[in-house]
């Protein structure tokens, strides 16, 4: 039987988890676990290069386990575990460190844009970013990262990593690509040109474990465009088609179908049915969460096991590139 590929993705734990991470990421995750042989990683390390405080860390990594797992991610199928808990992605990522000039490092978007803002607000942290990043990839040796085509060029660096160790001290590691042609997208209910994101404040987005009302109250205030057509034109409709691009993977019903059913109503009949159907959707999913949340103690031992398993692995790609270095082993 054909070995199957290696898929690597992680999420920080920043916050409250939202339908865009849902959508855009964690049910990508849970369609592919027979698939792939995947690893699941929560990146509390990649968190601390922005987040302000630290406080509550621990409760937003068990929170977000648990939404996972909820959601439908499979710890018997899937390697689920804490970066911080695996010291060998720092331990390879100073290695991979010395592989990159600097001058490209800086070339990062998110490095520019954060020090066009502040220039004393990029550390070295934001800067390694990426080279951490190819770390966490490559010492599962994964060939695939779960994102669509168009975020690919994010996995440039991490391919140029791959092929710049390979070169110099023999080939060990695959170059990773992305792993779907396209990844829903979710915009923002108040910001409809953004896409949806925790730092644009809790109305912009519905959370996975918002209460019915609570949704009921953010799509009901969710911004509409001019004329009262629910058609989906992203260009001139932008707002009503990103609801439309929700309604669609609430409920599975088809857009076209939707155009047609609400044809002849108003924002406010389409709004309410939006809400009811993210409420219908999101319903088992937070069923389970509230039963799963009552034993965090399981949830730690999850990600403990998770941790240890790619530890081993982890462990073992550091003595083979070690090896290929050259170093002195013992
Ligand atoms: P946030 O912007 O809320 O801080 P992150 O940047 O931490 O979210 O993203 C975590 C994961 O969720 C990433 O894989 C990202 O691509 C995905 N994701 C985040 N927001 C969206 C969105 N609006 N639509 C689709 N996917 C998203």
């Amino acid at each position: 039987m054909p070995q199957k590929e290696i898929v690597l993705s992680g999420m920080r734990p920043t916050g409250e988890q939202h339908i865009g991470n849902y959508f855009g990421a964690v049910r990508q995750w849970i369609s592919i676990q027979n698939q792939y042989k995947c690893y699941f990683m929560v990146a509390d390390l990649h968190s601390l290069t922005t987040l302000k405080t630290t406080k509550n860390i621990k409760e937003k990594t068990r929170e977000m386990v648990t939404t996972w797992i909820a959601a439908g991610l499979n710890p018997k199928k899937s390697t689920i575990f804490l970066q911080s808990a695996v010291p060998e992605h720092g331990e390879l990522s100073s290695i991979l460190a010395t592989l990159l000039p600097v001058s490209m490092l800086e070339l990062n978007p998110t490095y520019k844009e954060m020090v066009a803002e502040n220039p004393k607000a990029g550390s070295f942290g934001i800067l390694n970013y990426p080279v951490l990043q190819a770390a966490d990839i490559l010492i599962y040796k994964a060939s695939r990262v779960p994102i669509g085509k168009d975020q690919d060029p994010h996995l440039e660096i991490s391919r140029e990593i791959a092929r710049r160790f390979n070169h110099r001290f023999g080939k060990i590691f695959p170059e990773p690509q992305s792993l779907f042609d396209e990844v829903p997208k979710i915009y923002s209910l108040t910001h409809p040109q953004k896409k949806m994101s925790k730092s644009h404040g809790s109305d912009s987005y519905v959370a996975l474990l918002d209460s019915p009302d609570k949704i009921r109250s953010k799509i009901k205030r969710a911004v509409t465009d001019s004329g009262s057509a629910i058609k989906y034109d992203s260009i001139n409709k932008p707002a009503v088609s990103h609801l439309l691009d929700i309604f669609y993977l609430v409920s599975e019903t088809p857009i076209k179908k939707l155009e047609i059913k609400y044809k002849n109503s108003g924002y406010a009949e389409f709004k309410n049915d939006l809400a009811e159907a993210i409420i219908a959707h999101l319903a088992p999913i937070q069923k389970k969460y509230r039963e799963l949340a009552k034993n965090p103690k399981k949830i730690e031992k999850i990600l403990k096991e998770g941790s240890n398993k790619a530890r081993l692995k982890a462990q073992k790609t550091m003595a083979e590139v070690k090896s290929k270095i050259g170093l002195l082993q013992f």
